[in-house]
Order: C-alpha cells, then structure tokens, then sequence
C-alpha cells in the first residue's frame, strides 16, 4: 500500500509500505477516502527531527474513510462503516476522556506523530495513506450519519477531525455564546473554523483578523460581520473603536504568537475571555508581559489543545442540519501521491493555498 513518510526536514515521499495490520484487539484498519495535510505537519516538515520524527515515520492525522477490520475487542465500530477520526486516538473511557480531555487519554496518542505512540505499542500510523491501523477504535472512531456517508461530503466531514473542532474548541474556551461579540485572530484554516464556530454558538457580532483579503472575503461568507486587514489598519484600535472602547467578550487566538496572544488580550474586554488554540508559542521564547496585561483586565486565558473526539458528534449534527460549510478551508485536492507536492504548496502557500486535501485512488 502507498502512504506519505517523513525521511528528514524538507523530505516527504509517497512510497510502497508494508499493508496495516491489526496488532491489538482494540485496533481497526481503516481504509482512507480523504486526508488532510495540516498546518502542524508544516511543523514536522521543518522540525521533524527535533520533534522526534524517525526516518519511516507515516504522516497524516485528518482522515476519513471506511472500516476494513476490526479487532475482537472492537464495540461500536462496524466492518464498512464511514467514519471519522479525531487526530488523536483515545479509548473514550478513562477518567480523561470521561471528562471531555480525551487529548490526555491515558491509552492515547496523535497519529502520524511519534507522541505517546507507547499506549499503541510504539508505532502510530498516519492518515496520509491508502489505509491506516487505528489504535483504541471503538473509543477513537465516529461513524458518519447516512446523510453525509458519501465519498461527495468527504470534505466536509474530514476538518471535524481537526481544524474545525480546533476553531470550535477556542471559541468555546473564548466564552462565544448567543449574543456576544467574538474577535478571530487568524485568517488561516484555523481561523476560518474559528469564524464558522463563533456563528455556530450564536455570536452576534464576529470581527475577523487577518493579513489577506481573499481570505478575509472567505470569513466574511463564512459569518464575520466585520473584517479587519492587519496590513492596512491598526488591529488594536480597530476592534476598540468597534467594541465602544471596551473591547469583546471573547478573542479566539488561532496563532499564538506572543505577538498575537498580547494583542487577543488587548482586544477583549475586562472579565472576558482567550482561547488559545495555536501552536507558535511552542517555537518562541515565553514573554511575561501578556499575563501582565490579563491581570490587570481579569480575563481569562485557555490555551489548550483540542479534545476533537468529544465535539465530533455535535458537530457533525450541526452538519447535517446545514449549519455550515467548513470544506471552506480547502482550496486543493490532490492524488495521494502528489502530498510531497501538497506540503509544498501549503507551505510555501502557493496560489492562494490554505489547505490541501488528499485523495487516495484519485
Ligand atoms: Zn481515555
């Protein structure tokens, strides 16, 4: 079978893998109809090494597809089944996935990553392939409603397992409910889930921040009520002048920068709240002067990685009820073999790129 490995910064191959096997009676082997290529994979496309990565490594973590085998001890989960998989795996029944934390499931581990690949035996395989074995299956895996189980929603569904819940968990960490007015730092991927999640809880006024008017244009469909381009106006008193000088109830901060996160806090009002949900402060040197700034306004910061497993069921409800679009974020669509090419293009973000999807077959 064919899947997409990591051999050192800067070189990602498609190549002949030995097929996925089962090798615990919780695994099932899914067979994948569309993958993602993720902005964290920019990371190990550069850092792979430092972060771990070994020559082999099988990469990809967005994946959706059809159920293949299942393990013995495998509930819930049915040969042919469509399903959707969170990016990472958990048994969804540890006292961590029993609070809504599945992220620090103590049988977890992110897939196509060498992190906590222990619980699943040392050797976590990746979505960016024709198939893939996936570890605590019946706790991991959601089977996508008939409505949406066609190869033709496959790009709807497949941002549920990563960026859109992503977006979706910063809003909710950022206190975005009915009513409130919500800011979205960030017009990637990301930041677009942000947008479409803020109208989803029922935002009433979403101020979108960015750097690009193409996909400033694309939040604005998405449901921002207000667009604000940082490389034309000032962010800061931007969203002051919008929000009564106050500031907004909630930022959701999909960089996180220490740049970006002093000036989420900057943007929200006394007593509200930050969801932090990007992944550049683990790249720079902690600065102490945000926290300085949230003290004296009392808001609330949240970083915190994405528990996708327990949002997937809500929001592939409020898919199915038409509530949103998040295939926004894809702007291409490659054959599997072409992922070098698809790494390429997101990161050197050529033709506009946000976001590419892979389709094995294709
Ligand atoms: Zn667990």
């Amino acid at each position: 079978m064919r899947a997409t490995t990591f051999h050192g910064a800067g070189d990602i191959r498609v190549e002949d893998v030995p097929d996925s096997q089962i090798l615990a009676p919780t695994d099932a082997i899914v067979r994948v109809t569309k993958a993602g290529i993720c902005g964290s994979d920019l990371h190990f496309l550069h850092y792979g090494e430092a972060l771990g990565m070994t020559p082999g490594l099988r990469l990809g973590h967005e994946f959706v597809g059809v159920v293949e085998e299942v393990g013995p001890e495998v509930t819930g989960i049915a040969v042919g089944d469509r399903v959707v998989a969170p990016f990472a795996f958990s048994d969804n029944s540890c006292p961590c996935c029993s609070l809504g934390v599945q992220t620090s499931c103590t049988s977890g581990g992110i897939f196509g990553s060498p992190f906590w690949g222990e619980s699943a035996g040392g050797i976590v395989e990746g979505g960016q392939a024709e198939a893939l074995r996936v570890p605590q299956a019946g706790g991991t895996l959601v089977v996508i409603p008939e409505a949406l189980a066609a190869a033709e929603h496959d790009t709807k569904v497949l941002p549920l397992g990563d960026v859109l819940s992503t977006g979706y968990h910063a809003a909710v960490n950022a206190g975005v409910g009915a009513g409130t007015t919500a800011v979205v730092i960030g017009d990637g991927a990301v930041g677009l889930s942000g947008v479409i999640s803020a109208k989803l809880l029922g935002a009433e006024r979403i101020i979108h921040v960015g750097h690009h008017a193409d996909r400033l244009e694309l939040g604005k469909a998405a449901g921002a009520t207000h667009s604000v381009n940082g490389k034309d106006e000032d962010v800061v008193a931007t969203v002051l002048e919008l929000t009564d000088g106050l500031g907004a109830d909630g930022a959701v901060e999909t960089i996180s920068s220490n740049g970006t996160i002093e000036q989420a806090i900057t943007v929200t009002r006394p007593g509200g709240n930050v969801g932090i949900v990007g992944m550049s402060h683990f790249f720079e040197e902690a600065a102490g002067q945000p926290y300085a700034i949230a003290f004296m306004k009392n808001v609330s910061l949240h970083p915190g990685v994405c528990p996708s497993r327990d949002y997937i069921p809500g929001l592939l409800a409020d898919l199915e009820a038409g509530k949103m679009d998040p295939s926004i974020v894809f702007t291409h669509d490659l054959a599997l073999d072409d992922a070098p090419e698809g790494y390429r293009i997101m990161d050197e973000r050529v033709d506009g790129s946000i976001k590419v999807a892979l389709t094995p077959g294709a």
